[in-house]
């Protein structure tokens, strides 16, 4: 496939060259594209002009789970899943839009970045590895990311079940909106 045409490898060096202005990182870079890392070192360094940060993602489902991140979480793996269901696009390519839509959400409605391409591309991997699922909320209708052996019968999301701290109560209907099926 890619690697020996030059068609195949030129599609390869532009599907890095979206994910590292995406802000990817070379974990994801590595086992998503068909480059060698020495190639993709030197795209890194073009792109951003500098070296890649090293160390690695920490493997645990657990960051997904607290409040914040869970509903943004959540907000992306809808959009992802929608892209998956309703288009062509590979796994790639769906990260790559999905990513794009979720951060012009979150630019449309003021919200934080909260997850990063490289964590999103870690939550679809915990998806497909079927560690993660998304169940709906009992009161909102809406779906949520949660471990896929906890008991989610009676499951009440983030969003109604609001910690006193935190604000931004304004995007919920909003949010809620996009996770529904
Ligand atoms: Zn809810």
């Amino acid at each position: 496939m890619a690697g020996k045409s030059v068609v195949g490898e030129a599609r390869e060096i532009q599907r890095a060259t979206e994910l590292i202005e995406l802000g990817a990182r070379m974990q994801l870079l590595e086992s998503e594209v068909k480059l060698s890392r020495e190639k993709l070192l030197k795209l890194y360094k073009e792109i951003q002009g500098k070296s890649p940060p090293k160390g690695m993602l920490p493997f645990s489902t657990d960051w997904f789970m607290s409040w914040q991140p869970n509903v943004h979480a959540s907000l992306f793996m809808g959009i992802y899943q929608y892209l998956i269901n309703a288009s062509e696009l590979d796994e790639v390519e769906a990260l790559i839009k999905a990513f794009r839509l979720y951060t012009e959400y979150e630019d449309t409605h003021e919200m934080e970045h909260v997850l990063s391409i490289t964590r999103a591309w870690r939550l679809i991997r915990f998806f497909d590895a079927g560690m993660l699922t998304t169940t709906p909320c009992t009161k909102c209708g809406g779906r949520f990311v949660v471990h896929t052996y906890d008991l989610t019968k009676n499951y009440v999301c983030g969003l109604c079940h609001l910690p006193s701290r935190a604000g931004k109560t304004r995007v919920r209907a909003d949010v809620v909106s996009m996770m529904r099926d």
